[in-house]
């Protein structure tokens, strides 16, 4: 067995640094990361937010990658306004010629986040749409020889249905469910297919991800922090950012009865095997 570094190394595999919530202490913040020895990949959830992750990417050449994605969300009529992503109140056109031309860039590891959401909008126009745009990155990566980064709420079985319909554009692996909320049933239908899966500051304080966290294999799980959103106890109701994944590890190697050291380097080589590139 190889020998096991000093110091842990954390990977955040799902962040917003580039978001507009960190424009006022952006670089004390990734100083914190590094500290905390925490790399991370800065996900982009439309074209600004994307072209933004790329430009951070080159700025931090050894701790921050970047993806290139059209988040479902945005495909929907009654679109929210979240400030962290833009400042003005205007929708983004998906576009996925102008997608496709970022993520040709080297430092973008994955395309997403994509995928499905049904949670705030059922309406059936928009799920036509984000199946459609989805069908349209799941080729992007493929082209691009890229994982996914996927993000799916209250649409599993549709996903499913899709990922299954089109095995011939799917990479190995194929990429990652960025914090998986479905059943196991489900869980093990996309660990067939290839598919990795992360956790997030949730995991900390609910306790209905245990039980498949328990089953999903630790070479197929990975850790993130999807911040700005949602921190992990003990900084509920604080801004979220990349250091804080070491509470996300601590309670993924509690829960599969491991060090934190040995669940944190596991995590560091599942991230090099999917994102291909992280060597060092
Ligand atoms: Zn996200």
């Amino acid at each position: 067995m190889e020998s096991m570094p000093v110091v842990p190394r954390f990977m955040d595999v799902h962040t917003h640094p580039q978001m507009l919530a960190y424009n006022s202490d952006r670089e004390a913040v990734l100083g914190r990361a590094k500290i905390a020895g925490v790399k991370m990949i800065a996900v982009g959830t439309q074209f600004s937010t994307s072209h933004a992750a790329i430009e951070l990417a080159g700025k931090y050449p050894k701790d921050v990658w970047a993806t290139v994605g059209f988040h479902p969300a945005h495909f929907s009529v009654n679109w929210y306004h979240d400030k962290n992503e833009q400042s003005s109140p205007e929708r983004e056109i998906f576009d996925i010629v102008a997608l496709e031309d970022l993520a040709k860039n080297p430092k973008v590891v994955a395309i997403g986040e994509c995928g499905l959401d049904y949670f705030r909008d059922k309406d059936e126009g928009t799920k036509d749409r984000q199946k459609e745009g989805f069908v349209a990155q799941i080729s992007l990566a493929h082209r691009l020889k890229k994982p996914l980064m996927i993000h799916c709420r209250a649409a599993f079985p549709d996903l499913i249905q899709i990922l299954k319909s089109k095995p011939e554009i799917l990479n190995s692996p194929p990429g990652i469910i960025h914090f998986f909320s479905g059943t196991i049933d489900e869980a093990k239908k996309l660990l067939d297919m290839g598919f990795y899966f992360t956790f997030g500051g949730v995991i900390t304080f609910a306790r209905d991800y245990d039980y498949v966290i328990k089953m999903i294999p630790i070479d197929r799980i990975l850790s993130e922090t999807d911040a700005p959103y949602v921190s992990p106890v003990p900084y509920r109701g604080k801004r979220n950012e990349p250091a804080y994944v070491v509470e996300v590890v601590r309670k993924l190697a509690d829960l599969k009865g491991v060090s934190i050291e040995e669940t944190s380097e596991t995590i560091f080589r599942n991230a090099q095997n999917v994102f291909g590139l992280i060597k060092s």
